[in-house]
């Protein structure tokens, strides 16, 4: 059966978001970067989004802060916080499942749908799209571009044949005139490697590919040969996945690059244990909880080293979580070089309907956890927080958009 299927991806995402949130920011060419450390002129981190205002006087993507305000000067510049991102990305995602459960999160800006079974409720999947991009605009402030096609390869090609605000769609017997000089690059998952070694063999479009000899692309690149050819006649068999599929979040972590290197244990630490806050809070929205948590250390000369640790029972507190963190710092990192970033991840997830919280004493810290989610939900993020996450402010870690991006959005 014909499918159709619906790729959504948010324009100049993390800029946008922060240009939603700031009135003061908008129209106006900014960059999201990583944080700026007080007295540092610049971050030391490159641009991670510029908005379309930034890029139309010529800054682009993977920049360096000195070459962007090289060639626009008045680029402002704005901490990025994936915090603000994530929330913003899971608000977009309720959107799309008020359509359907057919929702697969392709990455933080851009998901897959398929539609099929609702356009009859809707006529068309054009009408679809715009209302989810009048959605989009009108409740979150946000632009998106929307592809749509019959396989997910496609959708994804479609979305990026427009930007901003585009609405594309491929139908069936567009398909050969869309591939036909389409630079193989251009597919989803054609990396600058594969490409390469492609452009080698002297193919260089789609059509080039789907027409090549099997046995060539078999001889070069293994069974993936098969995918590579269906990839050029536009071929894509994989299924949107459901939203509440299991394997949905595989792992939940986040971290950051310190404002300074540190040598000094109380930074490391309240700096781990505002991380390992952050891990729980997420995790406990997605209603999961985790058994393997991991740690990544690097060090101020980028020497970087992570290890992990299962442990015999689901965990989903910060301070669960902090435990075996601080647990693993202790057992397998040396502290003879300053520290630089610090990631703290939990992976081996199991959907947490309360059940295997049972027992007394754990529903106890289980009431205080939930009672500071409440409060910090109503009141901003770390509204309530423990002593050492006050600590990691002070170092300037923490930054303080989250709280506005809420009452905002919300
Ligand atoms: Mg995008």
């Amino acid at each position: 059966m014909n499918k159709t299927i619906l790729h959504i991806d948010m324009n100049a995402y993390f800029a946008s978001v922060e240009q939603a949130c700031n009135p003061a920011l908008r129209g106006k060419p900014i960059a999201v970067c990583g944080e700026i450390a007080k007295g540092s002129k610049y971050p030391r981190t490159i641009i991670t989004t510029s908005s379309y205002e930034a890029r139309a006087l010529g800054v682009k993507g993977i920049m360096s802060i000195p070459e962007a305000k090289a060639v626009c000067p008045g680029l402002i510049l704005v901490a990025g916080n994936m915090d603000k991102y994530i929330d913003v990305s899971l608000k977009i995602q309720k959107i799309l499942l008020s359509f359907t459960d057919t929702v697969e999160v392709f990455s933080i800006d851009e998901c897959f749908m398929d539609v099929t079974d609702i356009l009859k409720f809707h006529g068309d999947a054009k009408t679809i799209a715009k209302e989810i991009k009048t959605r989009i605009k009108s409740e979150l402030g946000l632009m998106c571009s929307v592809g749509i096609a019959p396989n997910k390869l496609l959708a994804k090609l479609g979305s990026d044949m427009k930007k901003p605000d585009g609405l594309t769609e491929i139908k069936e017997e567009d398909i050969p005139s869309v591939l036909e000089n389409l630079p193989i690059e251009d597919l989803c998952g054609i990396g600058s490697h594969l490409q390469e070694k492609l452009n080698r063999l002297g193919i260089k479009t789609a059509k080039g590919l789907g027409d090549a000899s099997i046995n060539l692309l078999t001889n070069r690149f293994g069974f993936i040969g098969y995918a590579l050819k269906q990839m050029g006649q536009g071929i894509d068999h994989s299924p949107v996945k459901l939203y509440n599929a299991h394997d949905a979040v595989k792992s939940v972590g986040h971290s950051h690059t310190l404002t300074q290197d540190t040598w000094d244990l109380d930074v490391v630490k309240a700096y781990m244990l505002m991380l390992c806050e952050k891990v729980g809070t997420r995790l406990r929205q997605y209603k999961m909880a985790g058994k393997t948590v991991s740690l990544v250390v690097r060090y101020a000369d980028f020497e970087t080293y992570g290890r992990q640790k299962s442990l015999g029972e689901y965990i989903k507190t910060g301070n669960e979580i902090y435990n075996a963190a601080f647990s693993l710092w202790k057992e397998k990192f040396k502290f003879d070089k300053a520290v630089r970033l610090l990631g703290v991840s939990i992976s081996n997830l199991m959907p947490d309907d309360g059940q295997q919280y049972l027992m007394e004493n754990m529903r106890k810290q289980l009431v205080i956890t939930k009672t500071v989610d409440e409060i910090n939900t109503k009141y901003g993020e770390f509204t309530v927080k423990p002593s050492a996450v006050i600590t990691a402010e002070k170092f300037g870690i923490l930054n303080r958009c989250g709280i506005m991006s809420k009452r905002l959005i919300k």
